[in-house]
C-alpha cells in the first residue's frame, strides 16, 4: 500500500536521524507493532517506551482511535520488545494539592516518563482535580486486583509515625518457611529481646499467615527501634521488613513481592512522605549473612528504589 510505504520511509529516516542504523530488513521486521485487543495508544506508548504524541506522529494519526490488527510504526528509539504491553492495566488517580508528577510517579512505583506517556502530557504541569491514568508496574501486575495494604493502613491509622526517625528500609528473609508475627514475636522475646519481634513488618507466604499478607509488629505500633541488624545505629533509624521463607532455597511468591512493593511505595509515599535509603540485610557493613537470600530480586528492587 502506498501510504504504508511512505510511513515506512519516514520512520526509517527518523531512525537514521536518531542514530539507529539498522539494516532495512531488520528495521522492517522490528519496527511495527500490531494492535491487540485491549490496547490503547497510552498502553502501547508505554510498552514502546515512547509518548502518545510521538506514536501518533510516526503513524500520521489524527485521533487516538486504533483498531485491533492495525500495524503501527514504532517511533525511532522506541523499544521494540513489547511482549509485556498487553498486560498493562490502568488505574485512575485524581490530583490533590501538593502533588507533582514526580511524587505521583514515585508513589505508584512508575517513572515520570511512563506517567506522562500514559496521559499524553508534554509538560510537567498538572492541576488539582485532574484525572490521571496510572499504568500498573511489573509487580502490581502480578496481583493487580489485590490491595495488600488494608491491614497496614488500618493498623497505622492510630499511630503517629515518627517521620524524622526513619532514614532507611532494610529487607530480610526469615530463612525458615514457617512463622508469623505471633510466633516470631514469642521467639524473639525468648531470645531476650524485650521489645519482641525484631522486624517492623512481616510478609507471609501462605503457611502461618496469608500469602502476601502484611502483618504489623509491635515495634511499628510503638514506633520503636528495630532489632534486625547488628549495627545499633542502623537499628535506630531502619525499618525492617521481613518476608517469610528461605530465599536461598525457594523464591518469594508473586504475592509476597507485590505486597513488598506496595508496602515500600506506601511507606515512602504516604507514611514517611519521603524517599529513604534501601538495602538488603547482607549489603550493610559488618554483616555476615546471605539475607534476604539469593532468590530475592535485590538488584531489581535497587533499580526501583535507589
Ligand atoms: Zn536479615
Amino acid at each position: 500500500m502506498h501510504s504504508t510505504r511512505r510511513k515506512f520511509t519516514r520512520s526509517a529516516l527518523l531512525a537514521t536521524a536518531g542514530g539507529m542504523l539498522l539494516p532495512p530488513s531488520l528495521w522492517a521486521k522490528t519496527a511495527t507493532y500490531e494492535v491487540r485487543k485491549g490496547d490503547t495508544l497510552g498502553k502501547i506508548a508505554i510498552g514502546l517506551n515512547t509518548s502518545i504524541s510521538e506514536l501518533k506522529r510516526a503513524n500520521n494519526l489524527s485521533s487516538d482511535l486504533i483498531q485491533v490488527g492495525q500495524k503501527l510504526t514504532i517511533p525511532a528509539g522506541g523499544n521494540t520488545n513489547i511482549a509485556a504491553t498487553s498486560h498493562i492495566t490502568m488505574r485512575t488517580y485524581i490530583v490533590v494539592k501538593g502533588d507533582t508528577l514526580g511524587k505521583i510517579a514515585q508513589r505508584h512505583a512508575i517513572s515520570i516518563r511512563e506517567l506522562k506517556a500514559a496521559n499524553n502530557l508534554s509538560r510537567d504541569l498538572i492541576l488539582v482535580g485532574q484525572n490521571l491514568r496510572i499504568p500498573g508496574n511489573a509487580f502490581t501486575q502480578a496481583a493487580p486486583a489485590y490491595d495488600f495494604l488494608a491491614q497496614v493502613r488500618a493498623g497505622t491509622a492510630g499511630i503517629k509515625v515518627q517521620r524524622d526517625k526513619w532514614q532507611r528500609i532494610v529487607v530480610h528473609h526469615s530463612a525458615i518457611k514457617y512463622g508469623n508475627v505471633k510466633k516470631y514475636d514469642a521467639a524473639h522475646r525468648r531470645r531476650g529481646m524485650q521489645n519482641g519481634l525484631a522486624y517492623h513488618f512481616l510478609i507471609g507466604n501462605g503457611i502461618d499467615s496469608g500469602d502476601g499478607e502484611i502483618e504489623i509488629g509491635p515495634r511499628w505500633q510503638k514506633q520503636q527501634l528495630g532489632g534486625h541488624v547488628k549495627n545499633h545505629l542502623i537499628n535506630q533509624t531502619a525499618i525492617g521488613i521481613c518476608l517469610i521463607g528461605n530465599f536461598e532455597k525457594t523464591h518469594p511468591s508473586k504475592k509476597q513481592l507485590a505486597a513488598f512493593t506496595q508496602l515500600m511505595d506506601w511507606l515512602q509515599g504516604v507514611a514517611l512522605g519521603k524517599k529513604v535509603h534501601f538495602a538488603g540485610h547482607r549489603e550493610l557493613k559488618g554483616e555476615q549473612t546471605v539475607c534476604p537470600g539469593k532468590h530475592f530480586p535485590l538488584t531489581l528492587m535497587h533499580a526501583r528504589y535507589d
